[in-house]
């Protein structure tokens, strides 16, 4: 009998079971692929920029030291949208900040969670395991695994479905979505610039969607470029010049020249809000509970609040000597994630819209929406910090260095 069994080992299972290591519950974490970065189907080639309050949870959580220097801060942000006056740039230093944050492929986090699970004391780790069935009895739930040809068979008193957007958890509890698609499709890959990024992270938007260039590197750089989907196709089958020039056209030059992009792939961009978060003795986490835009760079940093949080209140739980799975700790559980949830989804959202709109009036309100924030340095530090991952009701870890 287990007290947690999470479902999921992609970035958020798997900060939850390092989280809840050593905390004195029995806890299993089950994970379809083998725990390899090269078949963790999210532990890809994706930059992610990494909030500074995600940053302080990692290093809490021992999972940054294995990240081996690799990330890169950034220090400088320039928002602008292509045909407009205006920019916003915020500058970590004028703020009273060391940096906004760091970019890290998703690849590389991947890989530091794995070192970090090799070391937990307490965790079992069943993987490559697949859940494919579960039971509600009156004090636990039930669960087949399927592992190669075996079936094995678990009982727990919490279930966490870490299972992302698609969760076979939150299916089976008949849990709905409001599923936006935005009929848009972001390309990831790594370019190298002629002139030197020193730290500056570019959001530029323009009338077929946006393009982020994050540092990765003196001259390297993480691109994330958003098409709408009926020309996914057209830009996939680009060759190396035809998406330098289309990233050009896009961007324009200032970084100067761009060359060498590396292997590049679609994801198609949709939100996909779970109608609820809890049922009896199960929660959800992560994409699970709420995939976002990529856009705001909110989805891991969100996703890796709701596993402080839980993680909280699940070590107080056993502190108390109580049920992980009571009905009372879900719902602090509801009440402590909602507000950050219900502002960082809807930030994403607002910005994909209020970005994308090609109506004149709002173009100018824009513009003089980026003037002005540029010249209010409080405001700037306050949607800095928000979008740092200081929202709600911040964890602990996440403000500990
Ligand atoms: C292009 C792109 C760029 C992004 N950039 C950023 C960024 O800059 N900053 C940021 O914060 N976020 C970013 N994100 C979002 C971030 O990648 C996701 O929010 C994050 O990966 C979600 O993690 P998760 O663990 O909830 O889900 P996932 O990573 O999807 O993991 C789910 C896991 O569950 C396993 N699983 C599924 N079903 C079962 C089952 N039945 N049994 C057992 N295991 C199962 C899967 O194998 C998988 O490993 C980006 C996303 C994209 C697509």
């Amino acid at each position: 009998m287990h007290d947690i069994v999470i479902v999921g080992g992609g970035l958020v299972g798997s900060s939850l079971a390092i989280a809840l290591d050593g905390c004195g519950f029995r806890v299993a974490l089950v994970e379809a692929a083998l725990p390899k970065v090269s078949e963790q189907p999210s532990y890809d080639e994706r930059n992610l920029a990494l909030a500074r309050a995600s940053i302080n949870a990692l290093t809490a959580l021992g999972v940054w030291a294995h990240t081996k220097g690799q990330a890169a801060p950034i220090e400088r942000i320039h928002i602008s949208r292509r045909g407009e006056f205006g920019a916003v740039n915020l500058v970590a230093d004028e703020l009273g900040l060391p940096a906004f944050g760091a970019v890290l492929p998703a690849r590389e986090l991947g890989n530091a969670l794995l070192h970090r699970l090799d070391a937990c004391q307490s965790l079992e780790r069943i993987a490559p395991a697949q859940l494919t069935a579960i039971e509600s009895t009156a004090d636990t739930i039930e669960l087949s695994v399927r592992e190669g040809e075996r079936e094995r068979r678990l009982s727990t008193r919490l279930l966490v479905g870490a299972d992302g957007t698609g969760s076979f958890v939150r299916g089976h509890f008949g849990i709905g979505v409001q599923r936006t698609d935005y009929v848009q499709s972001a390309f990831v890959t790594t370019l190298t610039t002629e002139k030197p990024l020193d730290g500056r992270a570019f959001e530029r938007f323009t009338d077929s969607g946006p393009v982020a260039m994050l540092p990765c590197g003196r001259h390297q750089a993480g691109l994330v470029l958003t098409v709408p989907t009926e020309d996914s196709d057209r830009v996939a089958a680009l060759d190396d010049t035809a998406f330098i020039a289309l990233v050009h056209e896009r961007f324009g030059y200032r970084l100067g020249r761009l060359s060498r992009p590396g292997k590049r792939k679609p994801y198609p961009l949709a939100r996909v809000l779970a109608d609820r978060l809890t049922a009896e003795r199960m929660v959800l986490v992560g994409n699970a509970a709420q995939t976002v835009h990529p856009l705001g760079a909110q989805g891991f940093n969100l996703g890796l609040r709701d596993a402080l949080s839980l993680s909280e209140l699940l070590i107080a739980a056993r502190q108390e000597n109580s049920d992980p799975g009571n009905a009372d700790l879900l719902q602090r559980y509801v009440e402590r994630r909602t507000p950050d949830r219900e502002a960082t989804t809807s930030f994403s959202d607002d910005l994909v819209r209020l970005m994308g709109n090609k109506s004149a009036p709002l173009r100018v309100l824009r513009s003089l929406g980026f003037v002005a924030l540029e010249r209010l340095t409080p405001l700037k530090r306050r949607v800095a910090l928000r979008g740092m991952g200081f929202r709600g009701d911040v964890s602990q870890r996440a403000l500990s260095r």
